[in-house]
């Protein structure tokens, strides 16, 4: 039995709630009680390690649900693209040279960022998801991770299907933190039959669907949800991104069939798609997310941008008042656990223990009034306030440093040696029987 006590710091329980002094006492992944301080005197007789957190914030861990870990190596490319120029011609083409150990250290790269923003889950859509379930499991994160399945011909897709079903075989369920779901890409590269047959598979898997839905303008004259909805793929559990394109019927097929929605605003604006309609979608009680989507759109993961920049478009879009703080928090929150169907984003007993530890001692938090730490978190903090960020009851980041981490250094030079490879063969690729020219 291995239990914790977080002791002298100033908890944030939920979205809900406000900053009270309060020690956390932890019991191997959960969170077993919360006490005010002049009750943990037994707690302290009995086997417990002691954390001194004095002048520290202790918040739920951010949940990230939708990202693409393994892109890491794709930062800074085609940062003036189009969506349809950076998709098409710059991230497939560097995709075609990507190999399973290059995704193992794209993801690692990502998930230490992830971990030094406060992130404690991340939702990953990609190829290679055995890699990208083995750097999540190596590292400690709790990871919800599909395959990308996109439809080219009927034996390209059986092979994407089958390496979905075998991730899923080998890491679902590993240590209650990883799970595996299925990932059909979006409506514009799989058929309506492909959504069918796969929601029929996850389906009897027990899991759910990630999907990208109305990204860009484009895909506006292609489909409507009631088209997606038709195909039965709503029938599973599903967490759709972006949502920029939405009208109020679409809205109202969200709605009615309990589809989570994943606001990406960095991703959304930097590709130039737009401003996703969170408040109208919000206020037909669609459970509406975070996620940062791939460091290839967005650059960073950097979870505190996603909240700043998601809410002031909507202030933009509807006007200042809305979108709230208590909104924001439980989109970070409380409404990915209520997604993912476990209990995360909360610090109530029976909670997993995934919590981030907020360094206070900084000027982005004066003054300290407890009042406005709420609004510090959203609008002021960034991730050099993170202190700490534990997953499933255990340390992954402790006083600003990756805790076990067993070769930080070489993590970097295998991932820059990969880099390069990727860059070469992307430079020198054969197109039309030729080296590649500024057309291809
Ligand atoms: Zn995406």
């Amino acid at each position: 039995m291995s239990k914790k006590l977080l002791k002298n710091g100033y908890v944030l329980v939920s979205a809900d709630d406000d900053i009270e002094k309060l020690d956390v006492l932890i019991e191997n992944d959960e969170i077993e009680d919360l006490l005010l301080p002049e009750n943990t005197e037994e707690i302290e007789e009995e086997d417990v390690e002691e954390y001194d957190l004095s002048g520290k914030l202790i918040i739920p861990g951010f949940i990230n649900m939708h990202t693409h870990s393994a892109m890491s190596y794709f930062r800074g490319v085609a940062d003036d693209s189009s969506f349809e120029e950076w998709l098409f011609k710059e991230m497939l083409a560097r995709e075609d040279f990507l190999r399973s150990e290059m995704a193992y250290y794209g993801a690692v790269i990502s998930i230490l960022e992830m971990i030094s923003s406060g992130i404690t889950t991340f939702v990953d859509m990609y190829m290679f998801t055995d890699e990208i379930a083995k750097a999540a499991y190596d590292l400690g994160m709790r990871a919800y991770i599909s395959r990308g399945l996109s439809f080219d011909n009927e034996e390209g897709w059986n092979q994407r299907v089958k390496e979905n079903v075998s991730t899923y075989e080998k890491f679902n369920g590993l240590e209650n933190r990883i799970y595996i779901g299925f990932g059909p890409h979006a409506p514009y590269s799989v058929s309506f039959d492909k959504l069918k047959e796969i929601a029929k598979i996850a389906e009897k898997y027990n899991t759910h669907i990630q999907i990208h839905l109305l990204e860009s303008k484009n895909e506006k004259n292609q489909y409507s949800l009631s088209d997606i909805e038709n195909t039965g793929l709503f029938e599973v559990p599903t967490i759709a991104a972006h949502c920029v394109y939405v009208d109020n019927e679409d809205i109202k097929v969200l709605s009615k069939n309990d589809v989570t929605v994943v606001y990406n605003p960095t991703s959304n604006m930097k590709l130039g798609n737009g401003i996703a309609p969170i408040v109208d979608i919000i206020d037909e009680n669609v459970n509406v997310t975070f996620g940062t989507d791939g460091c290839a759109s967005n650059n960073s993961l950097n979870f505190f941008n996603e909240m700043k920049v998601g809410s002031i478009l909507q202030k933009y879009k509807y006007g200042p008042d809305k979108l709230t703080i208590k909104q924001i928090l439980r989109m970070a929150w409380e409404n990915g656990g209520f997604a993912l169907g476990e209990r995360l984003g909360r610090l109530e007993p029976t909670f997993k223990a995934d919590l981030v530890v907020l360094d206070i001692n900084t000027p982005e938090f004066c003054p300290k009034d407890l009042k406005r730490m709420k609004s510090n978190i959203v609008f002021s903090a960034n991730p050099r306030n993170v202190f700490g960020t534990m997953v499933a009851g255990k340390w992954l980041y402790f006083d600003k440093k990756f805790v076990n981490l067993l070769d930080e250094g070489e993590i970097y030079e295998k991932f820059e040696y990969y880099y390069k490879e990727i860059e070469n063969n992307f430079n020198n690729r054969v197109c039309d029987g030729n080296i590649r020219n500024n057309n291809c």
